[in-house]
């Protein structure tokens, strides 16, 4: 359970130690989720009148298609954060930092908050493995499983190379007179 009776929190704080579940209807369609129970942890207290602060910690597993080779791969994501819970109608509700509450509610719902700290904390992407050899450009072949028959990939700087001759061909002059141009003028404006 992540919600908190208020009237508990008026004079001491309570421990926080509850699991949030992959399944929870706090998730949003697009949201990556924990692939398990997200161990949710940390202490709620009062910080004055219809204020309260959480100081906790998440701790899950994201499984994500690996960035080169599209397999399945596993991060570990922890974070830890300071959070403040405000009614709604306190002057602070505004602040992005802080979460407001309803006024009239009786509990501190801390999902959101967990929700937000963890798609924060999800990386960008993973990798199976730091050396994860990716697909094969040409055959789409997981190259971790093996080569391919595919000719020796052409490097990027080569394909760059292709790029520029094509450029100088088509506006040859151009962009030397251009530059020529732009010193003249740079001279006079400082
Ligand atoms: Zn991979
Ligand atoms: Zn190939």
């Amino acid at each position: 359970m992540l919600s908190f009776d208020i009237r508990s929190l008026e004079h001491h704080g309570v421990a926080v130690d509850a699991g949030l579940s992959p399944d929870d209807s706090i998730w949003q369609e697009e949201d990556p989720r924990p692939s398990g129970p997200l161990h949710v942890t940390g202490r709620l207290s009062t910080a004055g009148a219809g204020r309260y602060y959480w100081h906790g910690r998440i701790e899950g597993d994201v499984v994500m298609p690996c960035r080169r080779c599209l397999t399945d791969a596993a991060a570990h994501v922890t974070a830890e954060e300071h959070m403040i819970f405000v009614d709604a109608d306190d002057e602070e509700a505004d602040n992005p930092d802080v979460f407001p509450l309803d006024p009239r509610a009786d509990e501190i719902d801390l999902r959101p908050a967990v929700r937000e700290q963890w798609l924060l904390a999800v990386p960008g992407f993973v990798l199976c493995a730091e050396d994860c050899k990716g697909l094969c450009p040409t055959c789409g072949i997981d190259l971790n499983a093996g080569e391919c028959g595919c000719p020796a990939r052409v490097s990027a700087d080569s394909r760059w190379d292709a790029l520029r001759a094509l450029t100088n061909v088509e506006g040859a002059d151009e962009p030397v007179q251009q530059v020529k141009q732009k010193r003249r003028s740079g001279g006079k404006s400082r």
